[in-house]
């Protein structure tokens, strides 16, 4: 029998089943001598040894389309990523090192600014151009007064999506939203992942239905961009490629570097002037942090 880790806690493995429901598994023997370890996102085989208390064994773990290190979860199709459009403002730095981070493990990721009830148009156009520019999927909705919620309802169907956003933005508003009501009573997903927010975390996938999985993403308020090359960071703004070709020089920073295409067209307020602001501010910190 088949299924998917929705969570791994000390040795054991919750196994969730299309149509039969979650089984309580261990890894068997086979992978102690592996370097392979089961990942919550993790397809596997199971054999039942119980199938009244629902207790089995992992016998194999099938071959991962991914694996992310952070989070720490295989088989991810996307991520959604929500901030409020206002109260609380984004931090938009945070969402810019998500973005990166997502970015870099080969994730495409879905903007979604919630509160859109509270925002002028023109902020919100705003927001919107910023993120569009860097080619991202962005979204407006209002949990509030049920608002565009059928597109988030769109990209979750059907895949296993990572899921990340500070407190306060309606994150749970949105979750519940989501789910069937038939499936309200097992306890509302939004719900546990309030829960969680309080109490020791266990990754953990949430099954919105049969095949439709959200991954809450743990400690999304420290999210630090280590690992790459400052030289690097610029293509991680891709709205910055297609002026690269007016820079003087080859390798151009887009920082002090006099002809700069890149400038130039942030002058001309053809690039964002937050997600350059950003660029800068990381790029500082990954030049600081190679002192080091
Ligand atoms: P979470 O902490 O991100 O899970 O956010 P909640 O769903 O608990 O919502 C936080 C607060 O924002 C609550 O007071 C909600 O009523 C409010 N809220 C959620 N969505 C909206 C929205 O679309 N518009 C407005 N104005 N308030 C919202
Ligand atoms: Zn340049």
């Amino acid at each position: 029998m088949q299924g998917k880790i929705i969570k791994g806690i000390a040795g054991f493995y919750y196994i969730h089943v299309s149509q039969k429901g979650i089984y309580e598994c261990k890894a068997k023997g086979i992978f102690r001598n592996q370097k392979i370890k089961p990942l919550v996102g993790d397809n596997v085989e199971i054999e039942v040894l119980d199938e009244e208390k629902k207790l089995g064994n992992i016998i194999s773990i099938l071959p991962r389309q991914n694996e992310l290190i952070r989070p720490a979860v295989a088989n991810v199709d996307q991520a959604l990523v929500i901030f409020a459009a206002a109260d609380p403002n984004p931090n938009l730095n945070l969402l810019d090192r998500f973005l990166i981070m997502m970015s870099k493990q080969e994730v495409e990721t879905y903007v979604c600014f919630n509160k859109q009830d509270i925002v002028t148009a023109i902020e919100q156009k705003l927001l919107e151009e910023t993120y569009r520019l860097g080619g991202y999927h962005v979204i407006f909705t209002s949990a509030l007064q049920g608002e565009g919620l059928q597109q988030i309802k769109d990209i979750v169907k059907s895949k296993t999506t990572v899921l990340a956003g500070p407190s306060g933005v309606g994150k749970s508003s949105i979750i519940n939203s989501l789910i069937p009501t038939a499936q309200m009573e097992v306890g509302s997903i939004s719900e546990k992942i309030k829960r969680g927010k309080h109490t020791t975390r266990h990754s953990e996938l949430f099954a919105i239905d049969d095949d439709s999985f959200i991954f809450d993403t743990p400690g999304f308020s420290s999210l630090y961009i280590d690992n790459f090359e400052k030289e690097e960071l610029k293509s991680y703004f891709p709205e910055f490629l297609p002026y690269e070709e007016y820079c003087r020089f080859q390798g151009c920073a887009h920082i002090n570097e006099p002809q700069c295409g890149v400038k130039q067209a942030l002058e001309e307020g053809k690039i964002s002037k937050t997600r350059y602001e950003n660029y800068l501010l990381l790029y500082n910190e990954l030049k600081d942090k190679k002192k080091y």
